[in-house]
């Protein structure tokens, strides 16, 4: 029998404001362990929390760019557990009342277009965080990320392979970078996903019992995860047996997912509307500021990759990968249009691993853009071949003091001075036939000799060849 993946993420954001969801402690996540612990973030008794702006502006920033409804009146809720990362004994989290309602994110796979849609985004804080295994008799926790504000996307059961899983994901840690609303680090624990798999006989429509993968904290490892849980799911029901609910753990070093916990051992949360805080309020006005200073997204920037500065499809991709790239690119060739090609080229050959070698962010590479947009021009207009253009390219990434024009005035004058007249007379030697027929007035022929003249000598002046050319026909 024939099987079908289906596959539902939930994914938490963690977001990058500078203070905690509930309280003015540092939301910065490298400091020393337990230094972000206002008593707040501990929960002395008679503390009271409060709303942090950043956090929904983010939430709605995100809303926006997935084309969600904006719930402009939604409100907190505890979500009561217990564990010692968690000192009030319940989280903060929205589940009646989310602030953002469906949306969806269009990805583009190996097999096309592909619409993911979302069931909401809603906003809750972090846990603390134990840790278990630097001290062979105690565990210690550290309450740093207690409070830090995330936000949760939960999509609907769209996918159907672990391909547009890792595509879904790469594409929303792009929105959210160019966002600048968190940095989407899966390695990091600043984005973590969880899986929810299942399966069905191809060709029906009720989807069956589904297992949970917890904290996939790479796009290789939800890859890897997937493929396990298709296969184990698979198994059990071609022999008879059926999938249980389950939460799963994937276990990176052996490729496997285990169980956790089962659907009977559930917690009941008992969520409430927490009566610390206010509902979250989003005034018409407020809304249409937000949306007035949404910035650009992937999306805008394909568009004009593509129709403005006419790129291929696969360039566009390159360039698009961070938002510093395409910025650099765009300032790069502002104004002369003649560059977009070859400029486009020029970062993801020659810049792109440069920058990636020596560890530097693109705004750090060391040729000034207006130096790489003379010599550009000067290969473009025919004065450098392109083999030039890389010598002096090297020379300047040496010495970057060295001045743009003096290094290709010195190549210039390093170099014979191609005389085009005896240039000609080599090509009209070469193609006697053509030449005579040319010479006895077929004008068409011009282009044939200009091409043979570029392609043996990619630097010359082909203006000039031209300008003679033409008045050597009768
Ligand atoms: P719960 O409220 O029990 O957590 P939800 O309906 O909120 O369940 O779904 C949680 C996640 O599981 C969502 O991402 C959803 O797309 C996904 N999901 C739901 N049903 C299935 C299924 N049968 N197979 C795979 N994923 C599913
Ligand atoms: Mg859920």
């Amino acid at each position: 029998m024939k099987w079908e993946t289906i596959i539902g993420l939930e994914i938490h954001i963690q977001l990058n404001t500078l203070t905690k969801a509930f309280c003015s402690d540092e939301a910065k996540f490298s400091n020393d362990p337990n230094t972000q612990t206002s008593i707040i973030s501990l929960a002395h008794p008679g503390t009271l929390p409060k709303l942090n702006t950043q956090q929904i502006e983010s939430a709605v920033r995100l809303g926006l760019a997935m084309d969600c409804e904006i719930n402009q009146s939604s409100y907190f809720e505890r979500k009561q557990y217990f564990y010692p990362d968690l000192p009030k004994g319940y989280q903060i989290s929205q589940q009646a009342s989310p602030i953002c309602l469906r949306g969806h994110l269009d990805i583009l796979t190996s097999t096309g277009n592909k619409k993911i849609r979302l069931h909401h985004i809603h906003m809750e804080e972090d846990a603390g965080k134990s840790v278990h295994d630097t001290d062979p008799y105690w565990s210690k926790i550290d309450l740093n990320r207690a409070g830090v504000p995330l936000l949760e996307m939960v999509t609907e059961p769209d996918f159907r392979n672990a391909e547009e899983v890792s595509v879904f994901l790469s594409e929303l840690q792009r929105m959210v970078r160019y966002l600048d609303i968190s940095d989407a680090n899966m390695e990091e624990g600043s984005m973590r996903c969880d899986v929810n798999v299942s399966v069905r006989p191809e060709g029906t429509q009720e989807l069956r019992e589904r297992c949970e993968v917890k904290n996939v904290n790479s796009k290789r490892f939800a890859r890897k995860a997937i493929e396990f849980e298709v296969q184990r799911q698979i198994q059990l029901w071609e022999s008879g047996q059926t999938v249980r609910r389950q939460t799963m753990q994937f276990i990176p070093e052996e490729g496997i997912t285990t169980p956790i916990r089962q659907k009977e051992d559930a917690h009941d949360y008992r969520y409430f509307p927490d009566p610390d805080l206010p509902p979250v309020l989003i005034t018409a006005q407020r809304l249409a500021d937000i949306k007035t200073n949404q910035p650009l997204l992937p999306s805008d920037y394909l568009d004009r990759l593509l129709k403005e500065k006419n790129l291929q499809n696969q360039d566009a991709f390159i360039l698009l990968e961070e938002k510093s790239t395409v910025e650099y690119y765009l300032k790069l060739v502002d104004d002369q249009p003649a560059l977009n090609k070859t400029a486009a080229n020029w970062v993801i050959q020659s810049i792109l691993p440069y920058i990636q070698e020596h560890h530097l962010s693109i705004d750090q590479f060391p040729i000034s853009g207006q130096s790489i947009s003379t010599l550009l021009n000067s290969i473009i207009g025919g004065k450098l071949t392109v083999q030039q253009g890389q010598e002096i390219w090297s020379q300047a990434l040496v010495n970057s003091q060295l001045s743009m024009e003096d290094l290709i005035k010195s190549k210039l004058l390093s170099v014979p001075t191609l005389n085009v007249n005896h240039i000609i007379e080599e090509v009209f030697t070469s193609n006697p036939e053509e030449a005579k027929e040319f010479r006895n007035g077929k004008k068409k022929l011009l282009g044939f000799f200009l091409g043979e003249i570029k392609r043996k000598y990619p630097g010359i002046n082909i203006k000039e060849v031209q300008e003679i050319l033409s008045t050597s026909t009768n």
